[in-house]
């Protein structure tokens, strides 16, 4: 087994230990049911071929029909799919949706192929594992690098390689072709509802929140501007090309139009701000809530002792590293995890998977309400699990999600 995920499983054994989960229970979740890992070509547009590495892993479905995304990152690896499926399983468990967790990836640098390029990768990628693919089996959808572009490809592929028209195959599409509104600030959208959810357990001032953020994506451009609109401000924002600060709050709609200009957050125009080169300061700069939204392992046991943030926010997949945690837990930091903290996109995914079985539209505000209801529900779970355990934040969401996992794995027996 890959260290990654053996890593990420001592999170799940620390819980289960807290809760007294019966072992032979936990032991069903050690390692993934499936991976499967394919080669695939690409032609690329000056005729060259590439041959590129990915994989798709249904770590569990006891739940449901596996459920995650697929990032398309030159770091992609065996074990860190394993490892953003094993996520999944929690975070869908700790959401109370139907799914079990899956995650597919591609080793290549999406910023290095074209158009065309990409296209031909998604449905090559769709080919590669229509196989272990579908609405009642694991559903795909959007991850780093991919979004509603990609899912139409690949819903479209599926769709022509079966010979029948499941839009539910993929979440994440674009509103004409059966996506849902709303899924694409779904993930930022879910932080913010969970950061307000939990803040009164991290000991923060009240009032309007001093947040720094990494990452100016999806996600993290989506939770500054729901942030902003909610008050807080949003003293200082990296891209993985700079850095830009503001003590009273950078204008979102400034950070925005520097991105679309195809910049990065740090050439946003804003009188009394600054800039640094350094993009990786972002996590030394003094905050209340440090929002951390680009990738995975940026904090581990050597660089946790510089954070000046009162609570951190995981807005992307493992951004803390388990080394990094009991450092944290000493210095009094909590950190409001992954498997919480962006369960938001999983969950407007669902409602978009179920609006695809219904063949009946949600409305904007259903969906809204839907998204509030679930991350407020599993925030709470995790609050009572916390107090009940007297335990920090990420070990009472790995309990609660194990309880429900381990639940529905008694039930189903374990004899085989
Ligand atoms: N990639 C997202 C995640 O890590 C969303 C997965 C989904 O919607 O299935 O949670």
């Amino acid at each position: 087994m890959g260290k990654m995920l053996s890593a990420a499983r001592s999170r799940m054994y620390r819980a289960a230990k807290q809760v007294d989960l019966h072992e032979e229970l936990v032991q069903r979740l050690d390692y993934p049911a499936e991976t499967l890992a394919v080669s695939i070509p690409l032609r690329r547009d000056d005729g060259t071929l590439m041959q590129l590495k990915s994989w798709r892993c249904r770590y569990d479905d006891t739940l449901g029909p596996s459920k995650g995304g697929i990032r398309f990152h030159h770091s992609v690896t065996e074990d860190e799919v394993q490892t953003l499926a094993f996520l999944m399983t929690m975070k869908c468990s700790l959401m109370g949706l139907p799914f079990g967790g899956g995650k597919g990836g591609i080793c290549v640098d999406a910023d290095d192929l074209s158009l065309h390029e990409k296209e031909a990768l998604s449905r090559g990628w769709v080919r590669a594992f229509a196989r272990i693919l579908g609405p009642d089996r694991d559903v795909p959808a959007p991850d780093v690098a991919t979004g509603a572009r990609e899912m139409a490809w690949m819903a479209d592929e599926f769709g022509t390689l079966t010979g029948e028209m499941r839009p539910g195959s993929f979440t994440g599409k674009p509103v004409p072709l059966g996506g849902i509104e709303g899924r694409t600030p779904a993930t930022g959208h879910g932080a913010l509802i969970a950061l307000e959810a939990v803040r009164h357990k991290l000991g923060l001032p009240l009032g309007p929140l001093k947040i720094a953020l990494q990452g100016f994506g999806n996600a993290g451009s989506w939770f500054a501007k729901e942030a902003a609109r909610a008050g807080h401000k949003i003293v200082a924002v990296s891209d993985s090309s700079g850095l830009i600060r503001h003590g009273e709050g950078l204008s979102t709609d400034a950070l925005e139009a520097a991105k679309q200009n195809g910049g990065s957050v740090a050439d946003a125009e804003q009188a009394g701000s600054d800039t640094l080169k350094t993009s990786s300061l972002i996590i030394e700069q003094e905050c209340d809530v440090l929002a951390l939204a680009a990738l995975g392992g940026v904090i581990d046991g050597d660089n946790a002792a510089s954070l000046k943030c009162s609570a951190v926010l995981e807005i992307a997949n493992r951004p803390i590293l388990p080394d990094a945690d009991e450092h944290l837990r000493r210095a009094g930091i909590e950190v409001i995890p992954d498997i919480l903290a962006n369960g938001g996109g999983v969950t407007v995914s669902h409602a978009e998977w179920v609006q695809n079985r219904q063949g009946l539209d949600w409305s904007e505000d259903r969906v809204a309400d839907y998204l509030r209801d679930t991350i407020e529900n599993a925030s709470a779970k995790t609050l009572r699990v916390m107090d009940e355990n007297q335990t920090d934040m990420r070990t009472a969401a790995y309990c609660a999600a194990l309880i429900r996992l381990c639940e529905a794995i008694s039930a189903r027996g374990t004899a085989q």
